[in-house]
């Protein structure tokens, strides 16, 4: 990202200390989703990253990235595939566990949602330990599709997330605004 957009994003992101629980600094986003000039510049760049990448899907991750994937899809002209927290959606599905610290969680999407003709961007709004983007980019294998790449607004570069998710990118790259 440009260093204006850098710093605009920056600077409408509140940190939370000690939320969800001691220890942890919370990235709150909702300062900048209230900020339509930011909203929209983050909405764009995403969207930008939509078309460098090739990407012919958008997969948003539940309940954040949703909330910037599916504006960025439309505006990249491309249609938008929820990845949800397990038992939302109707459909056939296929699940993937991932590890967290304790004990262990699953996502799941649409089994029809992406076939082998896509190539599909991942964005969510903060990349921590990757945990959740990884058992994603498996969700998008297992569909059979190509995985374009991995967008996050910001990158918590102290977790190791980019070393985690190296071997599913598999090369596709992996962009922090
Ligand atoms: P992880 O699987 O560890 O990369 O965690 C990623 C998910 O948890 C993302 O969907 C983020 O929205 C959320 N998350 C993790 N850590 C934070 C944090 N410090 N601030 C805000 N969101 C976070």
């Amino acid at each position: 990202a440009s260093a204006n957009l850098r710093e605009l994003l920056l600077s409408r992101i509140r940190d939370v200390p000690d939320y969800p629980k001691p220890g942890v600094v919370f990235k709150d986003i909702t300062p900048l989703l209230a900020d339509p000039v930011a909203f929209n510049a983050l909405v764009d760049a995403l969207a930008e990253m939509c078309a460098r990448h090739g990407a012919t899907k958008v997969v948003g991750l539940e309940a954040r990235g949703f909330i910037l994937a599916a504006p960025a899809a439309a505006r990249a002209g491309l249609g938008f595939v929820p990845v949800r927290k397990a038992g939302k959606l109707p459909g056939p599905t296929l699940t993937q566990s991932y590890e967290l610290e304790y004990g262990t969680a699953q996502i799941e999407v649409h089994a029809d949602a992406m076939t082998d003709g896509d190539r599909v961007l991942v964005i969510d709004d903060v990349l921590a330990t990757g945990g959740t983007a990884e058992a994603s980019l498996e969700l998008v294998r297992r569909c059979g599709a190509t995985v374009a790449g991995v967008a996050v607004m910001l990158e918590l570069g102290f977790l190791g997330g980019r070393q985690r998710l190296a071997p599913s990118l598999g090369g596709a790259p992996l962009e922090a605004l």
